[in-house]
């Protein structure tokens, strides 16, 4: 056998991502990812994805995302001190990631880690630029390919003389803010025999993204004319930003937000605004018409009327303003983050419109009020609700269905494929869809069962 893969996470399931890659009898871990939403979840953290530290010889990152890094700090703990590679950006944003976790979990008592374990771990990152092929192992090599899914995302090449992998990592959408498309071209002479997929979405389709401007104008339009608020509970990294992008388009015009609109656009939260600021800061991880915009002085992640409300006495006095304002605050799903407090004072108000721009999983408090929830219990209290939900489609941080089979269709060479990061349907469908439509043999593998990669 040439090689051997074991999905430990996000295996018929959408969390967890942690792929032990063996290649010509060297071992390399692709993402270290935590579980969550799982009932055993909690219990499942508190393990290193593989117990054999010693043998592994790289840990690659595909992205930030707390379920691709969240579980790096227990490598550490149990004796790994070899590289963490990833894209400059994914290793500045999971330093933010793994701190705000460590601190998290120390507060509500789950922690499997601390801060100073977090300290061990940083100190071990690796940074690789797009492109670069570079020694992992004495007989491995790996190169990085942008995947378009939040800054610095990554799918990861990993080349021995016997076999070669590419894995996905999570895949973004075309056209999306701010970042590039995930890549379509790869190195002459590059050959593929086996990949590992996400499919989040490989049962779905999105609604098109190109006319998100327009929908979200009309949401605005409508909520605001009553002069109430417009929460969006947004997730911190990805989504924060490419609503700001969107907004910065609208406020624009001077008509619904902004400045001239005298309508305040408030990003509250410290890691929204953290992360906002390190896509300032890796310029050439964007795409040209952002570029452009930045040059022609149009931001877009500054401009009149854009607050960052970074302080709780600054996100207290966000919660004082009269009139219309929007807010962008965390968590995405309301299972946290300063958008609790909003909700709590705004969700009785019938002028308030609260956005749902992302997936609201189950048993959230977001999913609970898009089913139409006429009370809800925040802080031991039963809040009424008489606030409007309204949900923009189209905007996504995964490729659906149509797009992952165009980037499939564009790695060269492949002779099997390994389904993974969706809900059991998903994989599935998506394996199928590939079989039937680019005639590749493809599989969702259990979690943790050997894969034989052979040539
Ligand atoms: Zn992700």
């Amino acid at each position: 056998m040439t090689g051997q893969l074991c999905m430990h996470g996000a295996a018929r399931a959408v969390t967890g991502s942690s792929h032990e890659v063996v290649l010509a009898a060297e071992t390399v871990l692709v993402d270290c990812g935590v579980f969550q939403g799982e009932p055993d979840a909690a219990a499942r953290n508190r393990r290193a994805p593989i117990d054999d530290v010693a043998a592994l010889r790289a840990v690659v990152l595909t992205h930030a995302h707390l379920d691709h890094v969240g579980r790096l700090p227990l490598l550490v703990q149990r004796g790994y001190c070899g590289p963490i590679l990833g894209h400059p950006a994914t290793l500045a944003i999971a330093e933010i990631v793994l701190r705000d976790a460590a601190k998290i979990s120390a507060y509500d008592g789950s922690g499997s880690y601390r801060l100073d374990d977090v300290d061990a771990t940083i100190a071990q990152f690796a940074p690789v630029s797009y492109g670069a092929r570079q020694s992992v192992a004495d007989r491995v090599d790996m190169t990085l390919f942008d995947a378009g899914h939040i800054l610095g995302s990554a799918s990861v090449l990993l080349e021995s003389k016997g076999a070669t992998i590419l894995l996905s990592g999570d895949l973004g959408r075309r056209g999306t803010p701010i970042l590039r498309d995930p890549n379509r071209t790869y190195p002459p002479f590059t050959r593929v025999d086996h990949v590992v997929i996400e499919s989040t979405y490989g049962d779905r389709e999105h609604p098109s993204s190109s006319a998100i401007e327009d929908r979200l104008r009309d949401v605005l339009r409508r909520a605001l004319e009553d002069g109430g608020k417009v929460l969006i509970p947004a997730f911190s990294i990805g989504r924060t930003q490419e609503l700001i992008y969107h907004l910065r388009a609208v406020a624009a015009e001077g008509e619904l937000a902004g400045e001239r609109a005298g309508v305040p656009i408030i990003v509250d939260g410290p890691m929204g605004l953290e992360i906002t600021a390190l896509y300032e800061r890796f310029l050439d991880a964007w795409d040209a018409e952002s570029l452009a915009l930045r040059r022609a002085g149009a931001g877009p992640f500054s401009f009149d009327g854009l607050y960052g409300a970074r302080t709780p006495r600054a996100s207290e006095l966000a919660r004082t303003i009269e009139g219309p304002a929007i807010i962008v605050a965390g968590s995405g799903m309301c299972t946290g983050g300063r958008i609790l407090a909003y909700l709590e004072e705004l969700l009785p108000d019938e002028r308030t419109h609260v956005l749902f721009v992302g997936f609201q999983a189950k048993g959230t408090l977001g999913r609970t009020l898009v089913n139409g929830a006429r009370k809800v219990v925040l802080s031991g209290k039963t809040i009424p609700v008489r606030a409007r939900m309204t949900t923009l489609p189209g905007l996504s941080g995964h490729a659906d269905r149509r797009e992952l089979l165009a980037w499939l269709a564009g790695v060269p060479g492949v002779r099997s494929v390994f389904v993974g990061h969706g809900e059991p349907e998903a994989c599935d469908s998506l394996a199928d869809a590939i079989t039937r439509s680019l005639g590749i043999p493809a599989v969702a593998p259990a979690e943790s069962q050997p894969q034989s990669l052979g040539t």
